[in-house]
Parts: C-alpha cells; sequence; structure tokens
C-alpha cells in the first residue's frame, strides 16, 4: 500500500486532530478575551443588562463549543455579563479550489483535496472565525 500525500498542506489535518489532545485551558483563554471585548462593548453602548452573547466559531480554531458554554459562567462571574447565555454559531470550513474553483469542505473522506480536481492548493473561505456577532441586552 502506498502512502499518499495529504492535500491542504496536512496542516488543517494536523488542526483538526490536536484539537483532541490540547487541554481545557485553551478554551478558557479564549473565553476570557470575548468576555472582555464583550463588556467593552456593552460599555461602549451603554447597556447594563446583557442577555445573550452571541459569537461565531470556526472548525479551524480547534475550539470545543461544549467546552466554551462550560466556562463561560465562570468567566462572565463578576462582569456585565454575568447571567448570560452564550449563543455559538459554529462555522465549519470551506474552501474553494484554486485550480478549478469548487468550493468544498476539507475532510478527511476527501483527504483535504479538492473532491473535484484533486488539486491541494485551496483559499480557505470560512472556519477560522472567532468573532463576537452580537450582544443582547439593555
Ligand atoms: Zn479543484
Amino acid at each position: 500500500m502506498s502512502k499518499r500525500p495529504l492535500c491542504f498542506g496536512g496542516g488543517l489535518q494536523q488542526k483538526l486532530l490536536t484539537e483532541k489532545k490540547r487541554n481545557e485551558m485553551h478554551e478558557m483563554s479564549y473565553i476570557l478575551r470575548i468576555v472582555r471585548l464583550a463588556e467593552r462593548t456593552a460599555a461602549e453602548n451603554s447597556l447594563e443588562k446583557i442577555d445573550a452573547v452571541e459569537i461565531a466559531v470556526g472548525e479551524m480554531t480547534g475550539l470545543v463549543p461544549e467546552y466554551l458554554t462550560r466556562y463561560y459562567p465562570e468567566a462572565a462571574r463578576g462582569t456585565a455579563l454575568e447571567g448570560s447565555e452564550l449563543v455559538i454559531d459554529y462555522v465549519p470550513v470551506r474552501a474553494r479550489c484554486e485550480n478549478c474553483g469548487a468550493e468544498y469542505a476539507p475532510s478527511r473522506e476527501n483527504r483535504y483535496c479538492c473532491p473535484v480536481c484533486g488539486s491541494p492548493r485551496a483559499k480557505v473561505l470560512a472556519g477560522r472565525e472567532f468573532e463576537l456577532v452580537r450582544i443582547t441586552g439593555e
């Protein structure tokens, strides 16, 4: 059996695989960043009571939404966000082939290559997000 090279520089796969090995502190540092940003944004918009904080999390960040949700109350404690809900929009990876222009979701099944022409050269269109989308409150 010959070993076929991995497309997408193998980098994406690496990222997706290491996701399982990481420790959970990774999520905590990200969630603290969002809490600080949301607090600042809330203050700028004169929001005193925040009901929900919506964020976009791309698959390529390797972040696990379940952990983000779990750590959120702790990170939000003592801030204007205490008691609010964290809403996560999980964004799967989308890529556009630089050879034929096809859009696809890189995965183990297509070996992170274009499923139409097999080219490894692709531009990531979505999946890197870690952004504040919206804050709901009054
Ligand atoms: Zn292609």
